[in-house]
């Protein structure tokens, strides 16, 4: 074996799942196609689950340097930091978790360093992937063997392919085109269009148009074509084309190999919701592959990723195709917006906006009786100690073991013990999700996880 685990793909998630790996005392090595890392300015935010996993980790004040520039640069590029719902800036976070502004690029960089130590060998592509009962064999140049194989490897995941698992979904209904342009003469308005939606702000530009119109040869004709004004394009750098396809994996385990990220799942990008999956999806998968690979639980307990993060997946599938849905053009989808727009400042609605995208109310469903907030991720608590010591609770998640939170003097060596006199007790999971809050058994939670 030349790994426990080969991660393909040294994206965000492959990078973050990579690092889980270590702390959970497996080896890993990571496959990277690209020589260096990419620099497209993909992701710009991070939402509250993604932030908080990487907190756990204690990146915090990584995150929190880069905020600072990518709000500016928020504000700038959408004349708003408020969140949206298909571009109808108006949502504000309901609660006090963290979010973060950072361009991929740079998180990318965080997540690399966060990596150390483990091997990543880049300009090494996968090309092919053979399953047996002991292990799996990839190629990249020469072959590679481990006991694992997690794809980590993006929207074309060839891993995903060669797996033979299946990705339904829906087709495109639009497409666009973004990047930084500088025009000559007129620019139509920001905003809505009859054909479509011309965004542009700072230096960013955007076009949005049905994916049913005509393939073009550049930007120019698209922004024509949606705004009827004969734009001059002087420059246009940093191309990038995307559409709002919805897939995803139908399951995210195939025996010994198993999707995280991106190749289990694609969407628009609308909401800013793809890290918000994936890293969690790393958080998931991380400790529970690391727990097999000791020997500590049998392979099938790594039915709960697919069991646990399959539909959360699904709910964001389902509201990026809200998304769509009200980004189409059309003065009936115009009304439709209108009221959309009214209902999301009613305070109640808001808050429904702003949980949807943040994912913070999705709760898995656990094999045994346990109550509310069981099965959600748990915020970044304040914890007070019987001396009345505080701090947080990302100051105790660095080893990525299982905490218990309790007043009592409770010991249990599969999961560290901190004194908190200001909660009710809880168990949480090294992905930070409570597995506990004091209803029903914890020798039965303990035993279901640990
Ligand atoms: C315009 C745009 C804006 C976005 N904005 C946001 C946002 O604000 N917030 C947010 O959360 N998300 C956003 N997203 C989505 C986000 O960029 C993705 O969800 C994220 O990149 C997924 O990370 P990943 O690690 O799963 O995959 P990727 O970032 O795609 O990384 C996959 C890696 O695998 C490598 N690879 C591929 N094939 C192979 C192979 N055969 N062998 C070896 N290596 C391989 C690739 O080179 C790459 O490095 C946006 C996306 C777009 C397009």
């Amino acid at each position: 074996m030349d790994a426990d685990v080969i991660v393909v793909g040294a994206g965000p998630v492959g990078l973050f799942l990579a690092a889980e790996l270590k702390l959970a005392g497996a080896e890993p090595l990571v496959l990277e196609r690209r020589e260096t890392p990419s620099g497209e300015p993909r992701a710009r935010g991070l939402g509250a689950l993604a932030t908080e996993a990487l907190w756990r980790r204690g990146l915090g004040e990584q995150l929190a340097a880069a905020d600072v520039e990518g709000t500016k640069d928020l504000a700038r590029d959408h004349g708003s930091t408020r969140g949206h719902f298909a571009n109808i800036f108006k949502i504000v976070p309901s609660d006090d978790r963290p979010r973060t502004n950072i361009w991929q690029p740079e998180l990318e960089r965080v997540l690399a360093e966060h990596a150390e130590g483990v091997r990543i060998l880049r300009g090494h592509e996968v090309t092919a992937l053979e399953s047996d009962v002991d292990g799996v064999t990839v190629t990249a140049g020469r072959t590679w063997r481990a006991r694992y194989v997690v794809g980590c490897d993006g929207g074309r995941s060839t891993v995903r392919k060669l797996a033979g698992f299946g990705f339904p979904g829906t087709p495109a209904l639009l497409r666009t085109i973004a990047g930084q342009a500088r025009f000559a003469g007129d620019v139509p308005p920001a905003g809505r269009h009859p054909g479509g939606t011309f965004l542009h702000g700072g230096s960013m530009v955007g076009v949005t148009e049905p994916a049913s119109a005509p393939e073009t040869a550049g930007f120019a004709a698209s922004v024509r074509r949606v705004t009827g004004v004969d734009v001059v394009v002087e420059e246009f750098r940093e191309e990038r084309r995307f559409t709002d396809q919805a897939r995803q994996a139908d399951t995210y385990r195939r025996g010994r190999v198993l999707l995280a990220g991106d190749a289990a799942h694609v969407h628009s990008p609308s909401g800013g919701q793809g890290l918000n999956l994936g890293i969690p999806d790393a958080a998931n998968l991380g400790w529970k592959l690391g727990a097999v690979l000791r020997g500590d639980k049998p392979e099938a307990f790594l039915d709960t990723y697919t069991r646990e993060r399959h539909p959360a997946g699904e709910a964001v599938l389902r509201n990026t195709r809200a998304q769509s849905a009200l980004l189409a053009p059309g003065p009936h989808v115009d009304a439709l917006r209108e009221i959309v727009a009214d209902v999301m400042d009613l305070p109640e609605a808001n808050r429904y906006f702003a949980e949807l995208l943040a994912g913070t109310k999705i709760r898995y469903d656990f094999p045994y009786p346990a109550g509310r907030p069981a099965g959600e991720h748990c915020p970044d608590l304040e914890i007070v100690d019987a001396g009345g010591r505080k701090s947080r609770l990302h100051e105790h998640t660095r080893t990525g073991r299982g905490l218990l939170l309790t007043s009592e003097d409770l010991a249990d060596p599969r999961v560290d013990v901190v004194p908190a006199a200001n909660t009710g007790p809880l168990l949480l999971r090294p992905d930070g999700v409570i597995a506990w809050a004091g209803d029903g058994d914890l020798a039965t939670a303990l035993g279901t996880w640990f």
